[in-house]
């Protein structure tokens, strides 16, 4: 048998038990052993879902996941039996104009775990079982597999970084840390950047970013923090924008220069005022970044590494019957970076 956290309405958690799923030919079976709260989720769990993408009825969160391979369907090498994954949640169809065209993020028939964009939602990674193609299922060769559960998250910010272009010896500015803007001002020193500068309203997270080697950690809830980022007409190139916060997104455009970058990271729920004035006049790039593609398997890579040292953004960990102490923590950005559940 198999246990799985089912999402029964927002707000209520019910740990079900269901039969072992079997893996069909090309698929793997992976029993999980981690699984990342992922601010989706809080807003499934809070909310029933964010903008348009509604929970229609009971589903399994979780698109963080890793685990280790426990049963292979036909055609699959039964040597992966036992091999560490990080698992890739998301499957394209391979046949759609835009996975033709190479960006098979914006797939026409995308199948993601634990999202309601299709009806029905495809199940999240929240269970002690997850059947998915061989392929998703990509080798962690790292020390601590807890750690590979943060691949899915870096890989969207590695994506982001490169849509800011190259990053060698550029002033970075990154608004809103929490573990997307975390691991972003991980990918952003990576890629070469010469100094980042982070913004939070939150002591806590900011507290983190100076151990991981932000050059200045600026605290919002005070007006003039960011008065010399703004001074002049921006002092930063690239500016990563995490908070999906109007506030935010107001200091980012400011502190931007003449030129330069902004990547909107973070989501936006509903549409949002913001002073575009200084897109035009300084001739900014305000780009957006939606998931990944092929920056997956780099991303575990990395982390198995430890190149991206993600284990001090690993906050708090859980078992899956303190499913609802978990997601309440998680919702605490003044306590929690990353909340793990372990199956
Ligand atoms: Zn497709």
């Amino acid at each position: 048998m198999s246990r799985a956290l089912v999402l029964a309405e927002p707000g209520v958690l019910i740990l079900e038990t269901r039969p072992l799923p079997q893996p069909a030919a090309g698929e793997v079976r992976v029993r999980i052993a981690h699984g990342g709260i992922c601010g989706s989720d809080l807003h499934y769990f809070l909310h029933g879902g964010f903008g348009k993408v509604r929970m229609r009825g009971p589903m399994v969160l979780g698109h963080e996941i890793a685990g280790r391979v426990d049963a292979v369907g036909p055609g699959v090498d039964g040597a992966r039996i036992g091999q560490a994954v990080a698992v890739n949640p998301s499957l394209a169809c391979g046949g759609c104009a835009e996975c033709r065209a190479g960006a098979p993020r914006f797939c026409t028939d995308m199948r993601f775990m634990g999202s309601a964009m299709r009806n029905p939602p495809v199940e999240g990674g929240f269970r002690d079982h997850v059947v998915c193609t061989a392929a998703q299922a990509v080798p962690f060769a790292g020390v601590d597999l807890a750690e590979a559960a943060l691949a899915e998250p870096l890989a969207v910010c590695l994506h982001a970084v490169r849509q800011a272009g190259d990053l060698a010896g550029k002033r970075v500015l990154i608004t809103g840390f929490g573990p997307i803007g975390a691991l972003c001002l991980l990918a952003a020193r990576r890629a070469g950047a010469a100094e980042v500068i982070v913004t939070d309203v939150a002591d806590a997270p900011l507290a983190l970013a100076v151990r991981l080697g932000s050059a200045a950690a600026l605290n919002t809830r005070d007006p003039a923090a960011l008065a010399g980022v703004k001074s002049g007409r921006g002092q930063v190139d690239v500016t990563l924008e995490c908070a999906g916060h109007p506030a935010a997104i107001a200091d980012a455009i400011e502190a931007t220069a003449p030129r330069g970058t902004l990547v909107q990271v973070g989501m936006l729920g509903a549409e949002t005022t913001v002073p575009l004035t200084h897109v035009v006049t300084r001739e900014l790039t305000y780009r957006g970044t939606f998931r990944f593609d092929a920056e997956f398997g780099p991303a575990v890579d990395l982390i198995a590494r430890r190149v991206i040292d993600v284990r001090p953004l690993i906050s708090a960990r859980f078992g899956l019957n303190q499913a609802a102490d978990a997601f309440a923590l998680a919702q605490d950005k003044g306590r929690a970076m990353k909340v793990l559940l372990d199956l």
